[in-house]
């Protein structure tokens, strides 16, 4: 029986489990090597996108991950930005409406609140966009979260429990007796515990390989993102462009997909594949985005070149943005597995993993709840079968795109 435990890492996926594990009465310590939110859940615009997750797991958890967030508004200690406006992805091309179409009709059979919506309604969503925007895939379902409030509520929510945060602290090692881990090493000494729970999103590889000598297969996927000053309300829901089309397997899949009339002349000039984004935050600061590469290392620093992609990109689509002052720039590196699907399982007695998140604003609050049920012997609200660590997951090669 599990009564105490350590977990490494501090983002949406740690955070959420030492609340939830604390909450149910165990004994929490979590190490974070530099502040909570320092990762890809704080850095990302915050997206909870239901509109492209596959049937399965990822659908399951997301769907439970927005009530829990609901839920959650009530639960915790300091209040967060969550609202539920949906979210769209505009088309600009004709030869972009079939697969428009066919993806409406296959995301309304999985049970989601989608619909084609016409030139009109698009601009009364979201009035920044260009004037010619054709239509736009519409899911109510979609929410946004201003992802590190979400840290920082769910820290607080844990110490309010009893748990422990270490901040400015990195784990080194990972400490064994025989098969077993029982323990971490810090600069600061030795910390032991009956589980250690690893939620160290895309450090995972590397800390892993470093800390225990394990192989696990999380690569690295790194997103750019502008912020513009505050400005008055232009963006409703979460904006998806139709280059995002081609980075998910269910468009991919589609009778009708054609690369080419989702891939855009900026694309083909540049060399990047653009998650083309926007969403306006409750202050009034927008945020846009977001070229994609694949870097070796967790690389947390925007380039040039993707920077340059973004304002070409966001020029273009949303003219009136076109001179909007810029506040912040960054970049973000996100988990992801061969499958999409994270790892949320043993290794082996005393280790935990919790890694690979891709789309953890939907699925990694509703994660720690799960994990702190596993921990404790419970039933699961959602069915964990997909996400066992013995299943094959491909090796991970830097540079090679992925798809979702
Ligand atoms: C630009 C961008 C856009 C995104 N868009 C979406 C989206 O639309 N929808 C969606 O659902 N998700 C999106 N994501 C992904 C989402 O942010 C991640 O899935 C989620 O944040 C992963 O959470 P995590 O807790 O697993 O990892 P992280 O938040 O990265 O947390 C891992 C933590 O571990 C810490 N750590 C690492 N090594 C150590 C160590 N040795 N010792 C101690 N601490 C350590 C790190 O400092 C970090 O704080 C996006 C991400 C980015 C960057």
């Amino acid at each position: 029986m599990t009564k105490s435990i350590i977990v490494v890492g501090g983002g949406l996926v740690g955070t959420s489990t030492a609340y939830h594990a604390a909450k149910a009465g165990l004994d929490v310590t979590l190490i974070e090597q530099k502040h909570v939110a320092h990762g890809a859940s704080g850095r990302n615009p915050g997206f909870v996108w239901l509109h492209c997750r596959n049937p399965g797991w990822a659908l399951d958890i997301s769907l439970k991950g927005v009530e829990l967030l609901r839920q959650l508004r009530q639960d915790l200690p300091v209040p967060f930005e969550f609202r539920q406006e949906g979210g769209l992805i505009y088309f600009t091309q004709e030869s972009q409406r079939k697969v428009m179409e066919e993806f409406v009709e296959l995301r309304s059979r999985h049970g989601l609140d989608m619909d084609l919506i016409d030139t009109h309604a698009v601009k009364e969503k979201v009035p920044a966009l260009r004037d010619d925007v054709l239509g736009a895939s519409f899911c109510a379902n979609d929410a946004q979260i201003k992802t590190p409030t979400v840290v920082a509520a769910l820290a607080a929510g844990a110490v309010a429990h009893g748990a422990r945060i270490h901040e400015r602290l990195p784990v080194t090692k990972l400490l064994r007796s025989g098969d077993a881990v029982v323990g971490v090493r810090t600069p600061d000494g030795d910390f032991y515990a009956d589980v250690v729970v690893v939620a160290t999103g895309a450090w995972t590889e590397h800390f892993m390989r470093d800390a225990l000598g394990l192989e696990v297969r999380v690569g690295r996927e790194r997103l750019q993102v502008m912020a513009t000053e505050k400005l008055p309300r232009s963006v409703g829901p979460i904006t998806y462009g139709p280059e995002t089309a081609k980075v998910y397997t269910l468009f991919r899949d589609l009778p009708s997909w054609n690369e080419e009339a989702f891939t855009s002349d900026i694309e083909r000039e540049l060399g990047h594949t653009m998650l083309t984004l926007a969403a306006q935050r409750a202050d009034g600061e927008i945020l846009l985005g977001c070229p994609i590469d694949y870097p070796g290392h967790v690389d947390l620093r925007p380039t040039l070149d993707g920077l340059g992609a973004i304002s070409k990109t966001i020029a273009r689509d949303f003219p009136s943005l076109a001179d909007a002052a810029i506040d912040r720039v960054w970049a973000g590196v996100l988990p992801f597995t061969s499958d999409m699907v994270p790892i949320v399982d043993f290794a082996s007695p005393g280790l935990f993993l919790a890694a690979g998140h891709v789309f953890g604003n939907s699925s990694g609050p509703m994660t720690g709840k799960v994990v702190a049920q596993m921990l404790l012997g419970e039933e699961t609200d959602v069915d964990m079968h997909e996400t066992r660590w013995d299943r094959p997951l491909d090796p991970i090669v830097p540079g090679k795109t992925v798809v979702w």
